[in-house]
């Protein structure tokens, strides 16, 4: 197994599950010929899991790591997010060489595998502080020295932002100004924010985006009908229902077998 590569994400709830599985289809539509994998808490009911397992290579159980860092969380308006930091038991995926992780609220627009050909850790600006990356979308090699380091480094530091974004940030925190290959263009993490900040950047370069992250606290599975997003992250919002509805019959679970796609190796 050793060389192989992956793309990971994580869902501590059955919502989370939802977009996962989103994640996961619309990265197989595009090709990819790297495996899937999908970390969930024991929380995540078994249908979920099910559903999961139907479309991931791989399902596995991790715990539940939460910063409990309410004062940052408050600051932040995301009370909610200090369950990210379960995120970091990615690194402890040592049967792949190198992984990108990827949010479970990302919807990938094209095949995306040559993002492994960069190094731990690339990312993109985060829009509202472009000095610091957005960690919905990393490159990174699983190592559990590594992992025992974030760790050590979660406890004695803390996170910046109760979550994982500003913990993974002060640990790498080089990542501004040390290496440009490991700046990934912001069309690999494209989120709504950019279409208020920059709305004629995102006229100008919109058609180019490869993976659109729905950042903040508003989910495209919460949305359906009373949507608060602009008309430009509309149409992503539909592409996400339509990759979500495609395989889900009424409201039974999620059964389109996994064998129908190619699989990877
Ligand atoms: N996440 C999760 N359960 C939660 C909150 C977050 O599984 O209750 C995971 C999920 O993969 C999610 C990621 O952590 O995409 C980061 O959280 P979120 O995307 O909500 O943060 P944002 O990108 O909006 O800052
Ligand atoms: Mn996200």
């Amino acid at each position: 197994m050793s060389g192989a590569e992956a793309f990971v994400t994580l869902a501590t709830t059955d919502s989370y599950c939802m977009g996962a599985a989103v994640v996961a289809r619309s990265l197989r539509r595009h090709g990819t010929t790297r495996h899937i994998v999908a970390m969930i808490t024991p929380n995540v009911s078994e249908q979920s899991r099910l559903a999961l397992e139907d479309v991931f290579d791989e399902v596995i159980a991790v715990d539940v790591m939460d910063s409990e860092d309410y004062h940052h969380l408050s600051l932040l308006g995301r009370p909610e997010l200090g369950i990210t930091f379960t995120k970091i038991h990615c690194w402890t995926l040592t049967q792949y060489s190198k992984c990108v992780f990827l949010d479970a609220d990302t919807l990938v627009l094209c095949n995306v595998d040559e993002l492994f050909d960069r190094d731990e850790l690339s990312a993109a600006p985060d829009p509202g502080w472009p000095d610091c990356f957005n960690s919905g979308v990393f490159v990174f090699r699983p190592s559990l020295h590594t992992h025992t380091r974030l760790l050590d480094h979660a406890s004695r530091h803390g996170s910046f932002d109760g979550g994982d974004q500003g913990l993974l940030n002060s640990f790498f925190s080089s990542w501004s100004v040390e290496d440009l290959s490991k700046h990934l263009p912001f069309v690999y993490n494209l989120s709504a924010s950019s279409v208020y900040s920059y709305l004629p950047a995102f006229q100008q370069f919109g058609h180019n985006a490869k993976i659109i992250h729905f950042l903040g606290a508003d989910k495209p599975w919460n949305s359906q009908g009373n949507s608060s997003y602009s008309h430009n992250m509309e149409q992503f919002v539909s592409l996400w229902w339509k990759e979500y509805l495609i395989h889900t019959v009424s409201s039974a679970p999620v059964v389109q077998p996994k064998q129908e796609q190619k699989k990877p190796q």
